[in-house]
Protein backbone atom coordinates (compact mmCIF):
# COMPACT_ATOMS: atom_id res chain seq x y z
CA UNK A 1 0.00 0.00 0.00
CA UNK A 2 1.18 3.85 -0.42
CA UNK A 3 1.04 6.03 2.35
CA UNK A 4 1.12 9.97 1.58
CA UNK A 5 3.78 11.15 4.43
CA UNK A 6 5.01 15.01 5.53
CA UNK A 7 8.56 13.71 6.04
CA UNK A 8 9.15 10.73 3.75
CA UNK A 9 6.83 12.02 0.73
CA UNK A 10 5.31 8.99 -0.64
CA UNK A 11 6.22 5.75 1.23
CA UNK A 12 4.93 2.12 -0.44
CA UNK A 13 4.97 -0.18 2.47
CA UNK A 14 3.69 -3.74 3.29
CA UNK A 15 1.15 -4.24 6.06
CA UNK A 16 1.07 -8.07 6.83
CA UNK A 17 -1.86 -9.99 7.41
CA UNK A 18 -4.39 -6.96 6.53
CA UNK A 19 -7.31 -8.81 5.11
CA UNK A 20 -7.07 -11.41 7.81
CA UNK A 21 -11.06 -10.15 9.56
CA UNK A 22 -8.74 -10.66 12.97
CA UNK A 23 -5.55 -8.51 12.00
CA UNK A 24 -4.83 -5.71 14.55
CA UNK A 25 -3.45 -3.54 11.93
CA UNK A 26 -6.43 -4.42 8.99
CA UNK A 27 -9.45 -1.79 10.69
CA UNK A 28 -6.99 1.02 11.17
CA UNK A 29 -5.66 0.90 8.33
CA UNK A 30 -8.31 3.04 6.25
CA UNK A 31 -8.01 5.19 2.91
CA UNK A 32 -8.78 8.83 3.40
CA UNK A 33 -7.53 8.67 6.92
CA UNK A 34 -4.90 10.68 8.74
CA UNK A 35 -3.08 8.14 10.70
CA UNK A 36 0.13 7.85 13.16
CA UNK A 37 2.44 4.40 11.59
CA UNK A 38 5.11 2.98 12.97
CA UNK A 39 7.41 0.99 10.48
CA UNK A 40 10.05 -1.49 10.59
CA UNK A 41 12.89 -1.15 7.78
CA UNK A 42 12.21 -4.66 5.43
CA UNK A 43 14.45 -5.65 2.31
CA UNK A 44 12.48 -4.12 -0.02
CA UNK A 45 9.42 -2.47 1.26
CA UNK A 46 8.90 -1.28 5.02
CA UNK A 47 6.38 -3.06 7.15
CA UNK A 48 3.88 -1.06 8.85
CA UNK A 49 3.99 -2.87 12.65
CA UNK A 50 1.60 -0.04 14.26
CA UNK A 51 -1.12 1.75 13.15
CA UNK A 52 -3.04 4.67 15.10
CA UNK A 53 -6.38 6.38 13.59
CA UNK A 54 -5.26 10.69 14.37
CA UNK A 55 -8.22 11.80 11.60
CA UNK A 56 -10.79 9.30 9.84
CA UNK A 57 -12.74 11.74 8.01
CA UNK A 58 -15.47 9.58 8.56
CA UNK A 59 -18.33 11.85 7.03
CA UNK A 60 -16.24 12.17 3.98
CA UNK A 61 -17.03 8.80 3.15
CA UNK A 62 -20.63 8.58 3.53
CA UNK A 63 -21.32 10.25 0.21
CA UNK A 64 -19.87 8.38 -2.78
CA UNK A 65 -19.08 11.74 -4.77
CA UNK A 66 -16.72 13.07 -2.08
CA UNK A 67 -15.25 9.58 -1.25
CA UNK A 68 -14.87 9.09 -5.19
CA UNK A 69 -13.11 12.83 -4.92
CA UNK A 70 -10.94 11.86 -2.22
CA UNK A 71 -9.80 8.87 -4.41
CA UNK A 72 -8.81 11.35 -7.51
CA UNK A 73 -7.07 13.77 -5.30
CA UNK A 74 -5.06 11.59 -3.40
CA UNK A 75 -4.30 10.14 -7.24
CA UNK A 76 -2.64 13.16 -7.92
CA UNK A 77 -0.76 13.64 -5.24
CA UNK A 78 0.23 10.12 -5.02
CA UNK A 79 1.30 10.93 -9.05
CA UNK A 80 2.89 14.00 -8.11
CA UNK A 81 5.55 12.26 -4.99
CA UNK A 82 8.38 11.13 -5.19
CA UNK A 83 9.15 8.50 -2.92
CA UNK A 84 11.29 9.27 0.16
CA UNK A 85 11.53 12.88 -0.73
CA UNK A 86 10.10 15.46 1.76
CA UNK A 87 6.63 16.84 0.79
CA UNK A 88 4.80 18.82 3.20
CA UNK A 89 3.31 20.85 1.61
CA UNK A 90 1.47 18.67 -0.18
CA UNK A 91 0.35 16.88 2.05
CA UNK A 92 -0.91 20.06 3.84
CA UNK A 93 -3.11 20.58 1.10
CA UNK A 94 -4.58 17.30 0.68
CA UNK A 95 -5.04 17.03 4.15
CA UNK A 96 -6.78 20.88 3.88
CA UNK A 97 -8.93 19.13 1.28
CA UNK A 98 -10.08 16.06 2.71
CA UNK A 99 -11.10 18.72 5.73
CA UNK A 100 -12.74 20.83 3.36
CA UNK A 101 -14.98 17.40 1.70
CA UNK A 102 -15.46 16.59 5.35
CA UNK A 103 -16.89 19.27 6.10
CA UNK A 104 -19.15 18.88 2.93
CA UNK A 105 -17.78 21.17 1.09
CA UNK A 106 -18.80 21.20 -2.68
CA UNK A 107 -16.84 18.07 -3.98
CA UNK A 108 -16.21 19.99 -7.40
CA UNK A 109 -15.32 23.46 -5.90
CA UNK A 110 -12.26 21.24 -3.26
CA UNK A 111 -11.14 19.54 -6.52
CA UNK A 112 -11.04 22.26 -8.56
CA UNK A 113 -9.32 24.60 -5.68
CA UNK A 114 -6.92 21.51 -5.16
CA UNK A 115 -6.02 20.89 -8.79
CA UNK A 116 -4.80 24.49 -8.95
CA UNK A 117 -3.10 24.52 -6.05
CA UNK A 118 -1.42 21.41 -6.11
CA UNK A 119 -0.22 22.82 -10.10
CA UNK A 120 1.44 25.56 -8.21
CA UNK A 121 3.38 22.89 -6.00
CA UNK A 122 4.54 21.34 -9.46
CA UNK A 123 5.94 24.37 -10.19
CA UNK A 124 3.09 24.49 -13.56
CA UNK A 125 1.20 26.92 -12.02
CA UNK A 126 -0.88 28.12 -15.19
CA UNK A 127 -0.98 31.41 -17.21
CA UNK A 128 -4.57 33.15 -16.92
CA UNK A 129 -3.59 36.67 -16.68
CA UNK A 130 -0.92 37.17 -20.10
CA UNK A 131 -0.79 35.33 -22.80
CA UNK A 132 1.84 32.37 -22.73
CA UNK A 133 3.11 33.33 -26.69
CA UNK A 134 3.30 37.15 -27.04
CA UNK A 135 3.14 37.97 -23.03
CA UNK A 136 0.27 40.85 -23.57
CA UNK A 137 -2.40 41.56 -20.69
CA UNK A 138 -5.48 39.77 -21.90
CA UNK A 139 -8.30 42.10 -22.26
CA UNK A 140 -12.02 41.43 -21.64
CA UNK A 141 -13.12 42.10 -24.93
CA UNK A 142 -10.96 39.50 -26.87
CA UNK A 143 -11.45 35.42 -27.56
CA UNK A 144 -9.11 32.99 -25.42
CA UNK A 145 -8.33 29.60 -26.18
CA UNK A 146 -7.06 27.71 -23.60
CA UNK A 147 -3.84 25.66 -24.18
CA UNK A 148 -2.39 23.47 -21.22
CA UNK A 149 0.74 21.78 -23.32
CA UNK A 150 1.70 25.64 -23.70
CA UNK A 151 0.99 26.46 -20.15
CA UNK A 152 -2.25 28.32 -19.95
CA UNK A 153 -3.86 31.21 -22.25
CA UNK A 154 -3.51 32.32 -25.88
CA UNK A 155 -4.84 35.38 -27.10
CA UNK A 156 -6.50 35.73 -29.90
CA UNK A 157 -3.53 37.19 -32.08
CA UNK A 158 -0.98 34.53 -31.67
CA UNK A 159 -1.79 31.57 -34.08
CA UNK A 160 -0.81 28.44 -31.19
CA UNK A 161 -0.44 25.04 -32.06
CA UNK A 162 -3.07 23.70 -34.50
CA UNK A 163 -5.98 21.48 -32.85
CA UNK A 164 -4.56 21.60 -29.50
CA UNK A 165 -6.31 24.11 -27.65
CA UNK A 166 -10.28 24.75 -26.73
CA UNK A 167 -12.32 27.75 -26.58
CA UNK A 168 -12.19 29.61 -22.89
CA UNK A 169 -15.14 31.87 -21.91
CA UNK A 170 -14.29 35.16 -20.38
CA UNK A 171 -16.79 33.51 -17.55
CA UNK A 172 -14.34 30.28 -17.43
CA UNK A 173 -11.17 32.74 -17.39
CA UNK A 174 -12.16 34.47 -14.20
CA UNK A 175 -13.36 31.45 -12.74
CA UNK A 176 -9.38 30.05 -13.06
CA UNK A 177 -8.47 33.32 -11.91
CA UNK A 178 -10.52 33.16 -8.96
CA UNK A 179 -9.13 29.86 -8.12
CA UNK A 180 -5.77 31.21 -7.75
CA UNK A 181 -6.09 34.38 -5.56
CA UNK A 182 -9.65 33.72 -3.67
CA UNK A 183 -9.19 31.44 -0.28
CA UNK A 184 -11.58 28.63 -0.14
CA UNK A 185 -14.09 29.84 2.33
CA UNK A 186 -14.75 32.88 -0.46
CA UNK A 187 -15.07 29.97 -2.97
CA UNK A 188 -17.46 28.13 -1.55
CA UNK A 189 -19.65 31.19 -1.62
CA UNK A 190 -19.59 31.65 -5.55
CA UNK A 191 -22.51 31.30 -6.93
CA UNK A 192 -21.68 29.84 -10.47
CA UNK A 193 -23.84 28.67 -13.32
CA UNK A 194 -22.89 24.51 -14.09
CA UNK A 195 -21.94 25.58 -17.44
CA UNK A 196 -18.55 27.35 -16.39
CA UNK A 197 -18.00 25.27 -13.56
CA UNK A 198 -17.99 22.34 -16.38
CA UNK A 199 -15.71 24.35 -18.39
CA UNK A 200 -13.11 24.99 -15.88
CA UNK A 201 -13.50 21.12 -14.73
CA UNK A 202 -12.52 20.26 -18.18
CA UNK A 203 -10.00 22.66 -18.41
CA UNK A 204 -8.05 22.26 -14.89
CA UNK A 205 -8.41 18.07 -16.00
CA UNK A 206 -7.01 18.90 -19.07
CA UNK A 207 -4.14 21.13 -17.94
CA UNK A 208 -3.04 18.29 -14.99
CA UNK A 209 -3.35 15.30 -17.52
CA UNK A 210 -0.37 16.93 -19.64
CA UNK A 211 1.41 17.99 -16.80
CA UNK A 212 1.23 14.36 -15.53
CA UNK A 213 1.46 13.23 -18.52
CA UNK A 214 -1.48 10.67 -17.83
CA UNK A 215 -5.33 10.56 -17.57
CA UNK A 216 -5.43 9.61 -13.39
CA UNK A 217 -7.88 6.16 -13.54
CA UNK A 218 -10.16 6.92 -10.46
CA UNK A 219 -11.80 10.14 -13.02
CA UNK A 220 -13.95 7.16 -14.71
CA UNK A 221 -14.82 6.10 -11.37
CA UNK A 222 -15.79 9.66 -10.23
CA UNK A 223 -17.50 10.55 -13.78
CA UNK A 224 -19.63 7.40 -13.23
CA UNK A 225 -20.62 8.45 -9.56
CA UNK A 226 -21.80 11.79 -10.61
CA UNK A 227 -24.24 10.82 -13.43
CA UNK A 228 -26.15 8.49 -10.79
CA UNK A 229 -27.19 11.29 -9.61
ZN1 LIG B 1 -0.60 36.32 -27.75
Amino acid sequence: MTLITPEFGKLKVIAKGIRRPTSRLGGSLEPFAELRIALARGRTFDVVTQVSVGHAFLRLRDRLESAATAWYLAELADRSLEERHAAEPLYLLLRRAYELLDAGMAPGRVARWYEMHLADELGVRPEVDRCVECDRVLEASEAFRWVPPLGGVLCERCPGPPAMHAQLSLEGLKLLKAYQRMDIEALACLRLGTDVEREVESAMRDFLRTSLEREPRSLAFLDEVRVGH
